[in-house]
């Protein structure tokens, strides 16, 4: 992957939740306040824009930008969950204009990891955890298998799918969607969901 490759994935990203924004608002609206489609649209739309003035930079700049834009304009819960996962990707990019899948995998591993110890939360908590540590995992287990770039995210796009779905019966045990116990059981995680979103678009700019 490439820095104008990167930039088109946050591109394709903010393209495709807006497309996704009603439908990210009504899972937010059955399980929490029903913020979070216009919350992660007005975020990736923020981010495409402040990284078409850094084309050409590494992407370790990028993905330093990515972070600290989703920090200040997503709020709510998932705007420092996404951001904390951007900015803890980047050092493993720092000066680097294009990268294998394994250091793709590396710097992914490291965002997921700083997302899980914000957010406190664990596969199985109906997060967007659920959806990144086994898309990250996928990415590992693909750079292992030789795989380039574009198959590899494709594998973990596939993966995040069928997690975000796997979100739906699940009782959430963080973030607002637990305040409602039993009765969160049912719907799909919103954060989830976006994030199965961002994979997939990841995987249509790679192939
Ligand atoms: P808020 O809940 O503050 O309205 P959003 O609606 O933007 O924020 O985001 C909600 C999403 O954030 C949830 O669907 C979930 O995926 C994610 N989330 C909430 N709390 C946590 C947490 N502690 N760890 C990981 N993800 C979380
Ligand atoms: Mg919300």
């Amino acid at each position: 992957m490439n820095s104008s490759q990167y930039l088109a994935w946050i591109e394709r990203s903010a393209a495709a939740l807006a497309a996704a924004q009603d439908a990210l608002t009504a899972l937010d609206t059955a399980i929490g306040d029903g913020d979070h489609g216009a919350n992660i649209r007005r975020g990736f739309d923020k981010a495409a824009e402040k990284l078409r003035a850094q084309a050409g930079q590494d992407l370790g700049s990028l993905a330093k930008t990515t972070g600290m834009t989703l920090l200040s304009s997503v709020g709510g819960a998932s705007g420092p969950l996404y951001g904390t996962l951007f900015l803890k990707a980047a050092p493993a990019l720092a000066g680097k204009t294009d990268i294998d899948t394994a250091t793709l995998a590396h710097a992914i591993a490291d965002g997921v990891a700083g997302l899980a110890a914000r957010g406190q939360a664990a596969v199985g908590d109906k997060t967007m955890i659920d959806v990144w540590q086994p898309a990250a995992a996928a990415l590992q287990q693909a750079a292992a298998d030789g795989a380039a770039p574009a198959a590899a995210c494709a594998k973990a796009a596939a993966v995040a799918q069928a997690a975000a779905e796997s979100t739906i019966p699940l009782v959430a045990r963080k973030g607002r969607a637990s305040y409602l116990g039993e009765r969160s059981a049912g719907h799909k995680d919103p954060g989830a969901a976006s994030s199965a979103i961002i994979l997939q678009a990841l995987a249509e700019v790679l192939a």
